[in-house]
């Protein structure tokens, strides 16, 4: 037997593209296979094999996650009618995202990663806030009219057993707009488990909020769901904790959050949450330093970056000049996800080598080593632009230093 660290079970490595791709093969090959006796069911999600395989590769590797448990994914292109020409793909694939979210129904969490040198732009955050967005409905499935002068706008709602129920939208006297959505009890009680069970994970508090007081069927709703479900299952385990759940009205909870110094969930309505994750990932500093993890209800977890696959970048390195890409987010998938396997396996040695990476990962950083993103923000007096690579390798100095 080798004197890596060994795995019990495989975690699902979902591969992507352009230089993300790229930079998945340097973080195994730098950080992580010299170290740990690396086992993974392996799924190419690069565009290429998609479409080579009708997208049936994405739908699998979903179904792996369900089944092993702990996924890593790279970032993927989702096809436009520009990537449709450049693969020659037989369709315009979906994005694979939105795909295992929907066979996995969960909810994405996304959370910065702080360096000294880095400041957010709200003095006050001296931790991380993490944003979990319900992924499902309200305007994201939305049906929408224009309503010219004259017309009467009603809801009407067919029952199963074919009476209608009818209200009032609007008698329009000059020309206007009208807008259908929805939500499911079943989708928005998943949501509330998903940040739950990511609350307890954590030990972080969670906040909700909505509009409740305006919305008093549509957003009382989400409201009622998560008090219902807080109070019936989670409540205790909440109290052995030691953290709480906190539901306030959504202009009050944008005012606390400026107020707080982080270190807690927000959990956000499916439009609060594309809002909003866009206003903490700038406040805290860049896109390259966010992580992401979709969480199933049942316990179920797919680590990944928040940004893309870096496409201008890849130009570059494919015309052989030198990139500086920050590697930070997708390396913290990795770590994320050789933890949460090492805590599910009962593998402590795992969970302490993704400790020492991420650490090795920081330290880095906050010697003044960095990528040219990076470079552009820090504060640090001694502050050095690195390659891709080179950062890749400073990490690992540091690494070895730890282990
Ligand atoms: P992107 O890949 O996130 O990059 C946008 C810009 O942000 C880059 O050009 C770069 O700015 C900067 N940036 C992002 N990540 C960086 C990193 N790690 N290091 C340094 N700079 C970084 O978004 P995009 O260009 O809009 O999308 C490219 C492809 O990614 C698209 O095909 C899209 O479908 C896909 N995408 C995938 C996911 C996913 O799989 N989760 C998410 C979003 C987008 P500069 O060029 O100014 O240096
Ligand atoms: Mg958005």
């Amino acid at each position: 037997m080798s004197d890596k660290i060994q795995m019990k079970t495989p975690l699902v490595e979902m591969d992507g593209d352009e230089m993300t791709r790229v930079i998945w093969q340097m973080i195994k090959d730098i950080l992580i296979t010299p170290y740990v006796d690396l086992k993974t069911e392996y799924y190419d999600l690069g565009l290429v094999h998609r479409n080579e395989t009708n997208d049936q590769v994405t739908i699998d590797s979903a179904e792996a996650t369900k089944k092993y448990g702990v996924a890593v994914k790279c970032a993927t292109i989702t096809p436009n009618a520009d990537r449709v020409k450049e693969y020659d793909l037989k369709e315009m694939w979906k994005s694979p995202n939105g795909t295992i979210r929907a066979l996995l129904d969960g909810t994405v969490f996304r959370c910065p990663i702080l360096v000294k040198g880095i400041t957010p732009y709200v003095p006050t955050w001296t931790k991380p806030i993490t944003i979990a967005r319900h992924a499902y409905g309200d305007i994201y499935k939305n049906t929408e009219m224009r309503v010219e002068a004259g017309s009467k706008a009603e809801l009407c709602v067919t029952k199963p057993d074919g009476s209608e129920e009818r209200s009032l939208i609007h008698d329009f006297k000059t020309d206007g707009i009208i807008q259908g959505v929805h939500n499911l009890d079943k989708s928005i009680a998943s949501f509330a488990r998903s940040c739950f069970n990511y609350a307890l994970d954590k030990k972080q508090d969670i906040w909700f909020a909505s509009k409740d007081t305006i919305s008093k069927i549509y957003d009382h709703r989400f409201k009622d769901i998560f008090n219902e479900i807080f109070e019936n299952e989670y409540k205790e385990k909440f109290a052995d904790a030691g953290i709480s759940f906190f539901y306030t009205l959504i202009d009050d909870a944008v005012a606390r959050v400026i107020r707080s110094d982080g270190g807690y969930i927000w959990a956000c309505k499916n439009y609060d949450g594309d809002v909003m994750s866009d206003m903490i990932a700038t406040a805290f500093g860049s896109l390259a330093m966010m992580t992401s993890v979709l969480v199933s209800p049942e316990g179920v977890y797919e680590y990944e970056a928040a940004h893309g696959t870096v496409q201008r970048h890849y130009y570059k390195h494919l015309k052989g000049e030198e990139t500086s890409t920050n590697s930070v987010a997708t390396l913290f998938a990795w770590t994320g996800a050789l933890r949460k396997r090492g805590e599910l396996d009962d593998t402590p040695d795992l969970c302490a080598f993704a400790d020492k990476l991420e650490a090795a990962a920081v330290k880095t950083i906050e010697d003044g080593v960095m990528t040219g993103d990076l470079a552009l923000l820090s504060t640090l007096p001694n502050k050095q632009k690195v390659n891709t690579e080179e950062f890749l390798r400073a990490v690992d100095e540091r690494l070895k230093a730890m282990l």
